[in-house]
């Protein structure tokens, strides 16, 4: 019987916290298909199409479709068998031992499954670029015996880190910010500001397709869709041109805040990269932040646009992306916005806590399910 057996990177050496990161990434892998918890790896029903699954869970280094022997030569011998594929010319053996106790050290069962398979197969042995590696891990209790390896994404379980609020704006950034978080073991909360009286029904179907995407990576996802209208108008009202983004900005983390405090999460997530607009000199991140009572974390801190873009590529979202929308952001601002906003300046501007509030009480919660 097909297993696949998955392997997480860094969680593997948490010390005492070991289990419990373990056991969040098998009750993750839990919620579509059957995950056992192993000495140093968890063993995963096999059936079709869950290598993309698998592929999708923070928390993974790597897995291995393939078989679970007995620690026993013949056993591992027929398995490695099992293991080719139907076509190839050339292979390799690369056995990790992990279980110390086992007869003969990882060059010598190399050598020994080489010839077994030299001797069935009639195919030729080749270290440097074989078309097919037979991985043999001889564990603790079991062997493991698989040629199909996939890449996993790395990081840590969802959840592990606790939760956070993450801004989505419908651009290239914000979801490639959040799921950087997810990535780091944070479950996410998406929260969308947007004009009703303004935006098509596109913004919001737009907004819905990337919190579903983020859901294939964090698994079941809440999206909270805020009216910005009423808070939008009083800013226009009150505050120039020049200084209305900054101020729409800080409007929006305030009432993160508020999300946050609902929802028990312990940070807000942006998706702002240092100087990539002008809201986002490192003047203008100081007065944004500076309204947040949790701390704000910005995942892209330090990346290329072209790196953003190639990571929204890998992880589906670009093409949502670049769906055209009107960002709720860009209403009424100057063409050229203050980019060394003056915080006390701004504060003497700041009286929309009742707004703030009434938004967030009339906002949409929608619950998305993987
Ligand atoms: P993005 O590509 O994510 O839109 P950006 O480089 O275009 O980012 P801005 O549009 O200035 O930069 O927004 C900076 C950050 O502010 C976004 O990454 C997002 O986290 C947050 N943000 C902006 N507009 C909204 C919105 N309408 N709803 C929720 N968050 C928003
Ligand atoms: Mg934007």
């Amino acid at each position: 019987m097909e297993i696949c057996i998955v392997h997480y990177g860094e969680i593997g050496v948490k010390g005492k916290n070991r289990i419990f990161f373990e056991k969040k990434l098998v009750e993750n892998i839990s919620r579509f298909a059957k995950a056992k918890r192993r000495f140093g790896w968890i063993e995963v029903e096999y059936r079709e199409g869950i290598e993309d699954k698998l592929r999708k869970v923070p928390g993974i280094r790597y897995f291995g479709v393939g078989f679970k022997t007995e620690l026993d030569l013949s056993a591992i011998e027929s398995a490695v068998l099992k293991a080719l594929p139907e076509n190839f010319e050339t292979f390799k053996i690369s056995t990790s031992r992990r279980n110390k106790k086992f007869p003969l050290n990882s060059v010598e069962i190399n050598k020994e499954l080489g010839s077994v398979v030299v001797k069935k197969t009639g195919k030729k042995v080749d270290l440097e670029n074989p078309d097919v590696t037979v991985w043999v891990e001889i564990g603790e209790n079991f062997a493991l015996v698989y040629s199909k390896r996939f890449e996993g994404i790395g990081g840590l379980p969802v959840g592990s880190a606790g939760k956070v609020v993450s801004l989505v704006s419908g651009g290239i950034d914000s979801p490639v910010a959040s799921f950087l978080a997810m990535k780091r073991g944070c479950e996410v909360v998406v929260v969308h500001f947007f004009n009703k009286t303004l935006h098509s029904p596109e913004v919001r179907k737009k907004i819905l397709k990337l919190a579903e995407k983020l859901a294939e990576y964090q698994g079941d996802l809440k999206l909270y869709m805020i009216p910005f209208e009423d808070v939008q108008m009083e800013i226009i009202r009150i505050v120039p041109p020049k200084l209305r983004m900054v101020v729409y900005r800080r409007s929006m983390v305030r009432m993160a805040n508020l999300i946050a405090e609902k929802e028990g999460a312990k940070a807000i997530v942006t998706g702002d990269n240092i100087s990539q607009v002008a809201s986002q000199t490192l003047d203008n991140l100081n007065v944004i932040y500076s309204a947040s009572k949790l701390a704000v974390l910005p995942p892209l801190l330090g990346f290329d646009k072209e790196e953003i873009i190639s990571l929204a590529k890998k992880i589906g979202t670009y093409e949502i992306s670049i769906l055209p929308y009107e960002d709720c952001c860009s209403l009424m601002v100057a063409k050229h916005p203050e980019t060394r906003a003056n915080l006390e300046l701004i504060e003497e501007f700041e009286e929309f806590e009742e707004l703030e509030k009434n938004a967030v009480e009339k906002g949409e919660i929608i619950e998305i399910h993987s």
